[in-house]
């Protein structure tokens, strides 16, 4: 008996130590979950790999590999077929059929490539390997032998059942979500944050999402806009928390208070303190923002090192050397692109500076904030109470 399969590769050696075991337990419930929706399958674990089998539904593998190569930590799949019967007439017909089923039309030459785990199986790997080799040679007219440089592999694969698949489509790459600890992500709406976040994410760090929403400047549909982002998060993470922190009686009083030049830095500056205190309450160690050296005046190092000056947790940018196309091609290729382009208004374009400073000094604005230390903690606290947490699945 055959039947379809689809052999998951994961990173494993970036799996560190101990959490091993607990770091693919959740890549095998992940998966669970994302292909849940399309029949009844199961991931069974074999040695250094899953492989997802099905009870009764066939797999389709358009539906299903871009739901599974999606999730961080998974190096890629192979759509194949397990062969339960192993003699090797039969591996001979069944890598034959599974190859025509396949054929791209193109190839002209192939080679066979067998692994024998299960060492208790008759022939060696070569002899599979010839073997198969042979028989397909024989009867797929057109295709000839190319050891050296092969257009299509055909792999077998002899375990407890056998294996047999021609084609890796490579996944996304990373580490296991929540195996690098916890960040927050300051995310705005625009093109930057959520690629940032999502980069984080890959790195297996658990995210969270916070929002300062300026209502009524920044409209509903701002803040609608920032939750599709976050639920796009969520197809890659399983979930994904959101903050909506209302920041307007912040802002009117920094408009009213701070001179026009420096008011985007203090506004940033009082965003990272919000931030950080949702992290150390959510028990995260790090923030994350969008920040990209020298894309807007508030970007230099110099005005960089001016926000950073609030946080004492550290601050993830990994956008920080990325040119902005960089940054475009991964929002596309993650889906978050086009909701990002949306022209809804962002707190910052609507009380933006005409001539904001690009050089601030960190000892000048720390001697000009002073005064408005106390009220700012007040207003930020305040913010927070209007904390809105939106769990989006
Ligand atoms: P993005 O594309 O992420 O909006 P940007 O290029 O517009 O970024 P800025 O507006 O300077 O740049 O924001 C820099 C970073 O500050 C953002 O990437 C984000 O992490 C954070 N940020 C800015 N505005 C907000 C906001 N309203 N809520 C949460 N975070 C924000
Ligand atoms: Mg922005």
């Amino acid at each position: 008996m055959e039947e379809r399969v689809l052999l998951v590769k994961y990173g494993e050696i970036a799996m560190r130590g101990n959490n091993r075991q607990l770091f693919v337990k959740r890549l095998v419930e992940t998966i669970r979950k994302n292909i849940d929706s399309d029949g009844d399958f199961y991931v069974v674990r074999e040695q250094g790999r899953l492989v997802v089998e099905s009870r009764g539904t066939e797999i389709n593998f358009g539906t299903m590999i871009p739901k599974v190569n999606r999730i961080f930590g998974i190096l890629g799949v192979c759509p194949g077929i397990k062969v339960t019967d192993q003699s090797i007439e039969n591996l001979q017909k069944t890598a034959l059929k599974f190859l025509k089923d396949n054929y791209d039309g193109k190839s002209k030459t192939f080679k066979v490539v067998t692994k024998r785990s299960n060492k208790q199986y008759p022939l060696t790997s070569n002899e599979v390997s010839a073997e198969v080799g042979g028989y397909i040679y024989d009867n797929f007219e057109g295709l000839e032998v190319d050891i050296h440089n092969p257009e299509t592999t055909v792999y077998v694969e002899i375990r407890n059942d056998a294996y047999i698949y021609t084609d890796f489509i490579e996944g996304c790459g990373g580490l296991p979500y929540g195996s690098s600890g916890k960040a927050v992500s300051l995310i705005s709406g625009g093109i930057d944050s959520p690629v940032a976040t999502w980069l984080m994410a890959k790195r297996g760090v658990e995210v969270e999402g916070v929002y300062f929403h300026s209502p009524p400047y920044t409209g509903e549909r701002a803040k609608e806009k920032v939750k599709d982002l976050a639920k796009i998060i969520a197809m890659y993470t399983g979930g994904f928390k959101l903050h909506v922190v209302k920041f307007t009686e912040l802002q009117l009083y920094l408009l009213e208070n701070v001179p026009e030049d420096k008011l985007t830095i203090f506004l940033k500056r009082a965003m990272m303190r919000a931030a950080e205190k949702i992290a150390y309450k959510d028990h995260a160690d790090g923030l994350i923002t969008g920040e990209s050296a020298g894309q807007v005046a508030s970007q230099t190092v110099p005005s960089l090192a001016a926000t950073n000056d609030v946080c004492t947790l550290p601050v993830f940018r990994p956008l920080i050397a990325f040119d902005k196309e960089d940054i475009v091609t991964i929002a596309k290729k993650i889906d978050t692109y086009e909701i990002s382009i949306l022209p809804y208004e962002d707190c910052c374009t609507t009380f933006v500076a005409k001539h904001p400073v690009t050089k601030p000094r960190v000892d000048v604005i720390r001697r000009s904030e002073k005064a408005l230390a106390d009220k700012i903690d007040e207003m930020v606290e305040a913010a927070l109470a209007s904390d809105e947490i939106i769990e989006v699945e």
